[in-house]
C-alpha cells in the first residue's frame, strides 16, 4: 500500500518533494513517538514532522485543544480573539525574567523562513542599513531571502540572484574548524575573525543591519556554538550596535532541554524567530523582539495567514503540558541517556566521527571509512535503520550527519529501543 501511493504521488508531484524520496513510506497514522504506515509498519519516530511534533504524535490535550477551537475560530488576519490574547501571555511568559516586559511579538506567516525573513526586514527598518552578517553552515529557510542568508549551499546553488549584501564568517564548528584549530587549542577563536572585518572601517564591509545566528545549526549537521563563541558575538554585536536575530526556529521551544537555547548560552538575543513546534503541531511563526526595534509602521509585515488560531489553541495548551508535565526535565534526562548511548556506539565504530548535541537535538557525523564515503556510509545506516523501524533524517553538508529529533517526551524506553535499532544497524553495517 505504501508503494502504491509513494508510486502515485511519485508520478504526480513535483520532483522537488524530499522526505519521501529519503525514506520511502507513505503514512497512515501516528500515536505518541511512533509512526504508522500504509502497510502497518511501525517506527520509531526521530523526525517529528522536522521538529514539529515536539509532544510526539496527536497528544489528547493539544488535539482537544484544537478541536475546541474549531468550534470558535479558524481564521481572523490579525485581529485580536481570546486564543491570541491567551497564546501572546503565554509565550511572553516563557522569556527570562530579565528581559520580560521588554519583548514584544509580531506574528509572521505559517513558516519558519516568513519569521526570519520578518526578523530582517525589522532590523533594516531600524537600523535604516541593508546588510545581513550569517554563518556558514547555517540554514534559515527556503524563499530566495532567507536561502541568501543561508551558508549551506547546496540548495542555493541552482537559485541565482537572490538577495545582495550578506557575508558569511566562520561558525564555531570545533569537529570540522574553519581555521583548523583545536577546541583545546583554539588561541584565534572564529569571532576574533568576524571581529576584524567589522572594526576595520576602511576594510569594505559595511556595518549591517542584524547579525543571524542559529545556536544550533541544525540543516548544517547539528552543530551547536561554542558558548564563548556566542557570548562574543553578543558582545561584539552590542558594542557596534548591530542588532543580533538569534533563529531558534529549530533549536527553540524546549528542543534543547531549555524552553530557548539562548538561555543556556547565557546571551539575551534583540529578536528571537520561532516556529516549528511553536504552534503544537499547527503553522505559525513569531518573532520576539526588543521594543526599541519597533519602528514598523501599521502594514510593514503583513498578509492574509499572519497567526493561526488553530495554532494560538494548541500552542497554548503545548506550553501548558511543558509545565505540567515537566518535558524539560524529560529533555535533560532522555537526552543524556541518548548521548551516552550515542558516545558509546562512536567509539566502537570507527565511521562515526562525533557525537555532538544539545537536549534533544543530536547529531552523529558520519566519516569516510574504508573507501566508503561518509555520505554513502550515512545513506546506508539511514535505510537500514527505517528498515528496522527508527525514522530520522540526515543533515550536514554533505548529508553525513544522522540527525535525531526524538518527541521530547519521549520515554526512557523508547530511547533504549531507539538506541538496540541504531547498536543493530552499526553492527551490520560495519561488519
Ligand atoms: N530556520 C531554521 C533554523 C530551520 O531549521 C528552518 C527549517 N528547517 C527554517 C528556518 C525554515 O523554516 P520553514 O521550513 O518552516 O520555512
Amino acid at each position: 500500500e505504501s508503494r502504491r501511493l509513494l508510486d502515485r504521488q511519485a508520478s504526480r508531484e513535483s520532483s522537488a518533494r524530499a522526505y519521501p524520496v529519503h525514506s520511502p513510506i507513505a503514512i497512515a497514522g501516528g500515536e505518541g513517538s511512533y509512526l504508522r504506515d500504509a502497510d502497518g509498519n511501525v517506527f520509531l519516530d526521530f523526525l517529528t514532522g522536522a521538529g514539529v511534533l515536539a509532544l510526539g504524535h496527536n497528544h489528547p490535550d493539544l488535539v482537544a485543544a484544537a478541536h475546541a477551537q474549531l468550534d470558535v475560530h479558524t481564521h481572523l488576519l490579525d485581529f485580536p480573539s481570546e486564543a491570541k490574547d491567551t497564546f501572546t501571555d503565554l509565550i511572553l511568559g516563557t522569556l527570562p525574567p530579565a528581559m520580560r516586559g521588554r519583548y514584544k511579538i509580531h506574528f509572521c506567516g505559517p513558516t519558519g523562513a516568513d519569521g526570519v525573513d520578518a526578523a530582517i526586514k525589522l532590523c533594516k527598518t531600524h537600523t535604516g542599513r541593508g546588510e545581513v552578517i550569517a554563518f556558514q553552515g547555517g540554514f534559515h529557510g527556503s524563499t530566495q531571502s532567507t536561502l541568501a542568508v543561508s551558508g549551506l549551499v547546496g540548495p542555493k546553488e541552482p537559485v541565482q540572484n537572490m538577495l545582495p549584501g550578506v557575508a558569511f564568517f566562520p561558525y564555531s564548528s570545533c569537529f570540522a574548524c574553519p581555521l583548523g584549530l583545536k577546541p583545546d587549542s583554539c588561541s584565534v577563536n572564529c569571532v576574533q575573525y568576524l571581529e576584524n572585518a567589522l572594526d576595520d572601517v576602511n576594510g569594505g564591509l559595511r556595518r549591517p543591519a542584524a547579525v543571524l545566528l542559529e545556536l544550533v545549526q541544525g540543516e548544517g549537521g547539528v552543530v551547536p556554538a561554542r558558548k564563548e563563541f556566542a557570548q562574543r558575538v553578543r558582545d561584539l554585536t552590542r558594542r557596534l550596535g548591530i542588532p543580533l536575530v538569534v533563529d531558534e526556529v529549530q533549536s527553540g521551544c524546549g528542543r534543547t532541554g531549555t524552553w530557548f537555547a539562548f538561555e543556556q548560552y547565557g546571551i539575551e538575543p534583540d529578536v528571537v524567530v520561532l516556529s516549528k513546534a511553536l504552534g503544537g503541531g499547527h503553522p505559525v511563526s513569531v518573532i520576539l523582539y526588543h521594543e526599541r526595534l519597533d519602528r514598523w509602521e501599521s502594514g510593514a509585515h503583513t498578509g492574509t495567514f499572519r497567526g493561526n488560531q488553530l495554532a494560538f489553541a494548541a500552542g497554548a495548551e503545548l506550553m501548558r503540558v511543558f509545565e505540567r508535565d515537566r518535558v524539560l526535565d524529560n529533555v535533560r534526562e532522555i537526552s543524556s541517556r541518548l548521548l551516552n548511548g550515542l558516545y558509546e556506539l562512536a567509539s566502537e565504530h570507527e565511521f562515526i566521527g562525533d557525537v555532538r548535541g544539545l537536549g534533544m537535538m543530536l547529531g552523529a557525523e558520519v566519516i569516510s571509512h574504508q573507501g566508503h564515503s561518509a555520505h554513502e556510509i550515512a545513506a546506508l545506516l539511514h535505510s537500514t535503520c527505517l528498515r528496522r523501524g527508527l525514522l530520522f533524517e540526515l543533515a550536514g553538508r554533505n548529508d553525513n550527519v544522522l540527525r535525531f529529533l526524538p518527541p521530547l517526551n519521549l520515554t526512557a524506553r523508547e530511547a533504549h529501543e531507539a538506541l538496540d535499532i541504531l547498536r543493530a544497524t552499526f553492527t551490520e553495517v560495519g561488519a
